[in-house]
């Protein structure tokens, strides 16, 4: 360890002190010790600060007491001639410097200047955080990148940031070098930033490096059920799950080298592109700590490797960019080239099962126009068959599969997916084009990507894309057909009807002893695996996160108890349940993990329930938001009284049926009404209250408990009427 870096570390720190001292003495001589302090929609606080010290910063005067207790891990700066063989004071004074930045930035949120502006988009939400956070459970994101500073020209920027995205690495970019920043600089390369494309612009200010180290303390805290004020399990976890590191571009200042310091407490490394001091021993970090002088196209390989990283990229033979980081971009109508269906052409896409001899494995034909045969801003049919044989392969799976093309589509830079079935639209940017990706190339994906996901059921797969009218009108009447059946059969499809529930544990990753025990009719509570996709999953993966419980001997029909589900959750939940109710909030109710769409709870005075969706992020009748109930209810604990869900899950017959089922429900937000408006409007048919819905209060009808409880005796709701809910 060598003096050098101490000293820089240390006075970096120091200087990053004044500061915060300097701006929040400000603060609170303009607007007193009394004055909120807060990140936008979170219910974690000051998010490092809150996981390392248990400190809930609410006020100036939380970030007085804050500051004091960084100030005091600030160890003196060491004497030039100090040999310092251990990294102690370093790390105190990285620790120090991220609870000072964290004060620093969220005062910007009171005095300016906004962290969000332009390009610049601040602190996450719990939100982002939430739906961001399910691409590390899944291994969707192996990490992230934190990139400081800017790079010696936009055009090493945009490579370096392609590289990290083709390895689905998120890049977070803060601090600038010389006056420029990576973001700017990806920016006038026209390359498109925000959460959507991976590649997130925090702030121009050193200090807006902390939303980085927040995002981790956050998945921590989220999805790993780290308690508050366990700073060692957050670090751990963040060494041993979250595969993020430092890239240090351009010339490292001090106040680099205090956050540097920050990062290297969490497992993270520095890899510099310049030549500042190394710390190469391992201590905290799985490797080296901070290597240097690293070359600009060397340096992605290198962080990869020294922060313990193994990552597979498959290869499809496309002439564009490949992978899942590019699946949120979009193609915009000017970038476009040429379109198909969204409205302006039929277009259809509909996989289905055929016999060996029909099909053909890798055979792509198109029928109709390919690219070279339109002209720029043309618009055509378009009709994907995708056949495919499989000795495994079941009809149920078809949707399953089908569902996939949006997402293997999207893959491809420049090729834009929307909609499914019937209703899809796609475009093909001009970038695209003249890069020669063409019509059939829609085929080469599909087939690639099928067996590469599906290799265990799928063992023949054929495309056929259509694009002259004719012949797409044909699939399409086919294919509604096949569309109306599997309707019917999910309709169909009830608890009752099966002996077999599947388990999810895909979020055990984050939440250890979180368990989804899912059914027919109670789809995974993060939205995005029903019973067909377990089903499906477990046949191509049969060691995988989807296994199948036999539900055996019923113990309560009413609250959905049933004896070998309780067995399987006891061993997989690592013993920590024992009895787990599927249509009960009440009596021993499923776990969360974090990724629920919706929470419920109760309205005590009401008799009744809420409903709450993540993208609501106003105050619900129940006194808080949505982002404090989040807190209470994940981790993979039992809350009696509160229960997180999908969405569609509302519309079910065994929404809490034990507890009254859906005639409970009192409010819920505008948005999420009108989003699930069909099926609920379709259940509540089904139980003979065809107005039931204009019955549910919303934010607009009422904010508080007492207001719901007016509301619904105004409005005779049903649940007045109803038994006491405990
Ligand atoms: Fe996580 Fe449950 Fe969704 Fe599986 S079904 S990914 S365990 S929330
Ligand atoms: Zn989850």
């Amino acid at each position: 360890m060598s003096k050098i870096i101490a000293t820089s570390v240390i006075k970096g720190a120091y200087k990053i002190f004044k500061r915060a001292e300097k701006t929040l003495k400000e603060c609170i001589e303009k607007h007193g010790k009394d004055q909120k302090i807060e990140f936008p929609d979170t219910g974690y606080y000051l998010p490092i600060i809150y996981s390392m010290t248990g400190i809930k910063v609410e006020k100036l005067s939380d970030a007085e007491k804050v500051l004091d207790e960084a100030k005091k891990l600030l160890p003196p700066v060491p004497d030039e001639k100090l040999w310092l063989p251990y990294l102690g004071g370093t790390l105190d004074a990285g620790i120090a410097t991220l609870w000072m930045e964290e004060i620093i930035e969220a005062i910007k949120y009171i005095d300016g200047p906004s962290p969000v502006d332009g390009i610049w988009l601040g602190a996450a939400t719990d939100k982002i955080i939430r739906e961001r956070g399910i691409e590390f459970v899944d291994g969707t994101a192996p990490g992230f990148a934190a990139c400081v500073g800017a790079c010696k020209d936009s055009k090493t920027a945009v490579k370096i940031a392609r590289e990290l995205q083709e390895k689905n690495i998120y890049v977070f970019m803060s601090a600038s070098t010389d006056g420029k920043t990576m973001a700017e600089q990806l920016a006038e390369e026209g390359v498109e930033l925000g959460w959507n494309t991976r590649l997130v612009p925090f702030g121009k200010d050193i200090t807006s490096t902390i939303y980085s180290a927040g995002f981790a303390t956050r998945a921590a805290l989220s999805f790993g059920g780290v308690q508050p004020g366990d700073y060692r399990r957050m670090l751990l976890y963040n060494k041993n799950r979250i595969f993020a590191f430092v890239l240090a571009l351009g010339e490292v200042d001090e106040e680099k080298y205090a956050n540097a310091a920050g990062a290297i407490n969490y497992g993270f490394p520095t890899i510099a592109d310049t030549a500042i001091p190394e710390i190469l021993p391992r201590g905290v970090c799985t490797y080296e700590h901070v290597v240097s002088n690293i070359p600009d196209d060397e340096i992605v390989a290198k962080a990869i490797e020294i922060r313990g990283l193994k990552i597979t990229v498959e290869k499809v033979d496309v002439p564009v960019a490949f992978g899942p980081a590019f699946e949120g971009e979009r193609v915009r109508k000017e970038d476009t080239y040429i379109e198909f269906g969204g409205n302006k052409s039929e277009a259809v896409e509909f996989l289905h099962m055929a016999d060996s001899s029909e099909v053909e494995d890798g055979k792509i034909e198109i029928f109709g126009p390919e690219v070279d045969d339109v002209k720029e801003g043309d618009v055509l049919p378009l009709g994907i068959e995708i056949l495919v044989y499989g000795r495994k392969m079941q009809e149920d799976f078809e949707p399953v599969m089908e569902r996939q093309i949006h997402y293997f589509v999207n893959y491809a830079t420049g090729i834009f997916h929307m909609g499914q079935r019937d209703i899809n639209w796609v475009r093909f940017s001009k970038e695209a084009v003249k890069s020669g990706f063409k019509i059939k190339h829609l085929g080469t994906i599909l087939h690639a990507k099928m067996h590469s996901n599906f290799s265990n059921i799928m063992d023949k797969i054929q495309v056929k894309i259509y694009t002259n009218p004719e012949d797409v009108a044909v699939l399409k009447k086919r294919a509604k057909e096949v569309f109306r059946t599997r309707d019917e059969r999910l309709r169909n499809l009830t608890d009752e009807s099966v002996d077999t529930f599947y388990s999810c544990t895909l979020c055990q990753s984050f939440a250890p002893n979180h368990i989804c025990a899912v059914s027919p009719e109670r789809p995974g509570l993060c939205g995005a695996y029903n019973w067909l996709d377990c089903k499906a999953s477990y046949e191509i993966n049969p060691t995988g996160p989807n296994q199948p419980i036999k539900i055996g001997e019923t113990i309560d029909a009413r609250l959905g108890i049933w004896k070998g589900v309780n067995d399987f959750v006891y061993k997989a939940s690592n013993q920590s349940l024992e009895s787990f109710s599927a249509y009960s909030m009440i009596v021993d109710p499923m776990t969360s993990c974090g990724c629920f769409e919706v929470i419920v709870t109760i309205l005590p005075s009401t008799n009744g329930v809420m409903a709450v969706n993540r993208e609501h992020s106003g105050m619900t009748p129940s006194g808080m938001k949505f982002s404090t109930m989040a807190g209470m209810v994940g981790g993979g604990i039992q809350t009696p009284g509160f229960i997180g869900i999908s969405k569609y899950f509302i519309g079910s017959k065994k929404f809490i049926k034990a507890d009254g089922g859906l005639e409970r429900l009192a409010w819920m937000p505008k948005a999420l009404k009108e989003e699930i408006r069909d099926i609920l409007e379709e259940r509540a048919k089904e139980m003979g209250m065809e107005d039931f819905l204009d019955k549910v209060a919303t934010e607009e009808e009422a904010e508080t408990e007492e207001e719901v409880l007016e509301w619904i005796q105004k409005v005779n709701h049903p649940v007045l009427k109803m038994e006491p809910m405990m």
